[in-house]
């Protein structure tokens, strides 16, 4: 064996895992996958994963939850969670790469991003501004 496997959820269940970061996979069989999350051994049924041979170098683009309360609401509807130490990020634009603020790596985002339901390029990821809801506007420079 050589290296490590990692996996993610590909869909949201009632594990241990985050949205959108890679974790550990110690052990892979035809019917479940099992992580090492936080030194403990979680058992993920495997087609709720999708397993990649080696560290991930991509950035996970991840729809914020309807529910989210841990994420921050002025973030919009997409965040990015770090391939490397699962820090979750603001995304204000598309762009080519980011730097992570927590482990300081520098990633880039998937093109071929399988995360999202459907069809997905940077493209689409609307910027903050065009996220927010329309807001009345009361500092306008006087009236009318
Ligand atoms: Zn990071």
């Amino acid at each position: 064996m050589t290296g490590f496997q990692f996996g993610r959820l590909k869909l949201e269940g009632p594990y241990p895992l985050r949205r959108g970061a890679w974790y550990r996979v110690t052990n892979v069989t035809s019917e479940a996958v099992v992580f090492e999350v936080n030194r403990r051994a979680v058992t993920v049924p495997r087609s709720l994963v999708e397993v990649v041979g080696g560290p991930p170098r991509l950035w996970t683009i991840v729809p914020r939850p309807v529910n989210a309360v841990r994420v921050p609401a002025n973030w919009g509807w997409w965040y990015a969670v770090c391939p490397s130490c699962k820090h979750r990020s603001a995304l204000n634009t598309a762009p080519q790469t980011m730097r992570c603020p927590r482990c300081k790596g520098v990633f880039r985002f998937a093109r071929e991003e399988r995360y999202l339901p459907g069809d997905w390029t940077p493209q689409t990821i609307p910027t903050r501004s065009s996220q927010q809801e329309p807001d009345r506007r009361s500092d306008s420079s006087g009236p009318g």
